[in-house]
């Protein structure tokens, strides 16, 4: 059976290797971002170029989405010239972007009534392991749309179907809550070595294998020490990302002091005109109050 036809909305730091993983593993592909450059260099790639959303969806079986919130997930599917208008019965959009549950179950209500499955299906890993095809993927959705959909998934990474529509988002909240957290961590407790005349970089050394060792510390404290916060992911995705766990945390009378307070130092940074750093940029927020930096010398 031939493969289905892609369409792929969203060429960012994520969708862009995400597309180029599928069309290397021979999956046809249509594609748009608003953002031109992107566009060329999957076009240069081997996808169809379309000019607008609605192309894409009217051009192809699955659409899979890759957008930074929910409201640009609402405008690519539903507004006036949204895809919503040009999708036919027996479609399927992925959204693998990590949006409010409440807005994709909202989205998927309008599209059924067209015809068309969704699952919500974001990702953990970063761009590191959108490159690499090994992304952590967070499904929620008809146990029936998955097993269409998990062919295409696995050439992303590792998707697990964890409950109905909605449970994706969900399942990612709780991600970000803890990457925040682990990461203000990592960058509180390597200060204090700092502080105290130990080589931050040899604590690390000695720590990563042990109880204390993370993904986040794995990854974050080496970009530390460089003071490389390019992103990677950026600050003020992070931050939409806890807005969204907050809000969520609030409408079910749930507490979360942990990440309110990594909410509050995140928005200072931001304030400071941090918004496009890495969200292992935290450091700074440490570093400044505590007057000492983790970079090597
Ligand atoms: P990004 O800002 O780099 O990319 C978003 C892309 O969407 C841009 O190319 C933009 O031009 C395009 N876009 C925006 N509005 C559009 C529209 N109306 N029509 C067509 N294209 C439009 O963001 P990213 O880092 O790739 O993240 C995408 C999603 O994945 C976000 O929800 C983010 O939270 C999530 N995510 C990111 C990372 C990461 O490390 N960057 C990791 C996991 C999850």
């Amino acid at each position: 059976m031939p493969k289905p036809k892609i369409g792929f909305i969203g060429l960012g730091i994520m969708g862009l290797p995400m597309a180029k993983n599928l069309l290397n593993a021979g999956y046809p592909l249509i594609a748009f971002d608003l953002n031109e450059k992107p566009l060329k260099e999957i076009i240069q790639s081997g996808a169809q170029r379309a000019s607008s959303n609605s192309e894409v969806a009217a051009g192809c079986d699955i659409i899979i989405t890759m957008l930074p919130n929910s409201p640009d997930v609402q405008k690519v599917v539903l507004a006036e010239d949204g895809i919503i208008q040009a999708v036919s019965k027996g479609q399927i959009l992925i959204d693998m972007s990590s949006i409010a549950p409440l807005v994709s179950q909202d989205i998927a209500k309008k599209l059924e009534e067209k015809g068309v499955e969704m699952l919500d299906a974001p990702v953990s890993g970063g761009q590191e392991k959108a490159v690499s095809g090994t992304l952590a993927i967070m499904v929620g959705g008809k146990e029936q749309t998955f097993a269409t959909c998990k062919p295409i998934l696995e050439v992303l990474g590792n998707p697990v179907l964890v409950g109905d529509l909605g449970a994706g988002g969900t399942t990612k909240l709780v991600n970000q809550a803890i990457v925040a957290v682990n990461i203000a961590i990592v960058a509180e407790a390597l200060l204090l070595g700092k502080k105290a005349k130990v080589d931050p970089k040899r604590i690390f050394e000695a720590i990563k294998s042990g109880l204390a060792g993370s993904q986040c510390l794995t990854d974050k404290a080496p970009r530390m020490f460089q003071a490389n916060y390019d992103p990677g992911f950026r600050m003020k995705l992070h931050v939409k990302d806890l807005n969204n766990v907050l809000q969520t945390s609030q409408a079910l009378h749930n507490a979360m002091p942990l990440t309110a307070q990594v909410m509050e130092m995140m928005q200072s940074l931001i304030a400071e005109g941090h918004s496009e750093v890495d969200h292992g940029g935290l450091a700074l927020f440490y570093e400044k109050i505590n007057g000492v930096s983790l970079k090597e010398e």
